[in-house]
């Protein structure tokens, strides 16, 4: 399931062949990259029955058909506990349980949002609730059913805020047999007590390579368009499936008519796009924001470094050069808050109508403001 990541995986190999495997591991990295997936291979690395990973070479999780890693790679495994956001004050992940698996199956390289509106969030916020520390505790007291080890991988942590406190005392001194594998995306919202009693696994971005051929694979893409896919994935796989599987929305092409329309300023021709707009659904405005956002790294890189590798296509390179003679630095840095500002309308149900009318104008009078506004 996992691919690239040759770093953490030898990290990990080490562990398993050494026979001292911390009790508490932190994954981290974005979900895109593979962190997660790496970590539900290693918990069923874990289990494993057919090889008694502390001598040989580790299992190939991949191949193996022990009864422990085809329940692992079911995501079914009496002894692998998952934990993730959900939604509602007293919620718990096994009210989830099947959604959760569903979409682990699908695409585990998904991301918080995604998986948040696959369990009907609309506008609420992700957590996990003090029911769900409690529940952590609970499982801890159950004997281990059929596996190796217990394990408890928690997707997420970010979001157990101040709940995290009643965890510690179990992290720091779990029963014997129990391991935490947490994989986490941002060190900075963990509280630090938690932080420091994990074994820290650093993920990296994926290769360009590695993206394109999984796509290849996955997606049976020729490899001209999985290379391109690739190249503007800055190392995402969940950003790389989604620009798969929306062939008929080119990004690339909406950013440029709109930078365009915003250029002009025609208040005619921008409520007709917002409108258009509108209809694309959340998940399309977020990937689109987000290839916005991508476009003005690119451009940024351009202008500061007169960097001529930028990753966009001829045309979009184009456009970029062209508008890299009126933007200097601190418009596009500009340009890209209002972008992300709006990633965040659009995952609390801003109206898109209205949302983009806005930003459509504020962009307008930032391109067209002197240098220096
Ligand atoms: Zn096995």
């Amino acid at each position: 399931m996992t691919f690239g990541q040759q770093r953490a995986k030898a990290h990990l190999n080490r562990l398993l062949q050494s026979g001292r495997v911390p009790h508490a591991l932190l994954f981290l990295g974005k979900t895109g990259w593979g962190t997660l997936a790496l970590a539900l291979e290693f918990a069923q690395q874990l289990q494993c029955e057919a090889a008694d990973p502390f001598k040989n070479q580790g299992p190939k999780p991949e191949i193996c058909t022990c009864n422990a890693c085809r329940k692992a790679a079911q995501f079914v495994h009496f002894d692998i506990h998952f934990f993730y956001p959900t939604v509602g004050a007293n919620a718990v992940s096994t009210n989830f349980a099947k959604e959760w698996r569903a979409a682990i199956t699908e695409n585990p390289w998904l991301d918080a949002n995604t998986w948040l509106q696959r369990i009907g969030a609309e506008n609420k916020q992700g957590n996990i609730t003090k029911d769900e520390c409690n529940a952590i505790i609970k499982k801890l007291s159950l004997k281990i059913f059929e596996g190796r080890y217990k394990i408890l991988l928690m997707w997420l942590p970010e979001y157990l805020g101040k709940e995290g406190n009643r965890l510690l005392k179990l992290i720091e001194e779990p029963p014997e047999q129990t391991i935490f594998l947490l994989v986490a995306e941002n060190a900075d919202m963990i509280l630090p007590t938690i932080l420091s009693r994990c074994q820290i696994v650093k993920t990296d971005l994926l290769q360009d390579e590695d993206i394109a051929a999984a796509l290849r694979e996955k997606r049976g893409l020729d490899a001209e368009r999985a290379r391109q896919i690739a190249f503007l994935s800055e190392g995402d796989f969940n950003f790389a499936l989604s620009a798969a599987d929306n062939p008929e929305n080119d990004d690339a092409a909406l950013l440029l008519d709109w930078l365009r329309k915003c250029w002009r300023g025609n208040g005619v021709e921008l409520v007709k796009w917002t409108e258009t707009f509108a209809k694309l659904g959340r998940e399309n405005q977020k990937q689109f924001l987000q290839y916005g956002l991508h476009f003005l790294r690119e451009l940024l890189a351009l202008v500061v470094t007169k960097n001529t590798e930028a990753r966009l296509r001829p045309e979009e390179l184009k456009t970029a050069q062209n508008m890299a003679t009126v933007l200097n630095f601190e418009k596009i840095t500009r340009l890209a808050a209002i972008l992300n500002d709006n990633i965040y309308f659009i995952e609390r149900n801003a109206n898109p109508k209205i949302l983009f009318l806005d930003t459509s104008i504020q962009v307008n009078r930032i391109m067209k403001s002197n240098n220096g506004f």
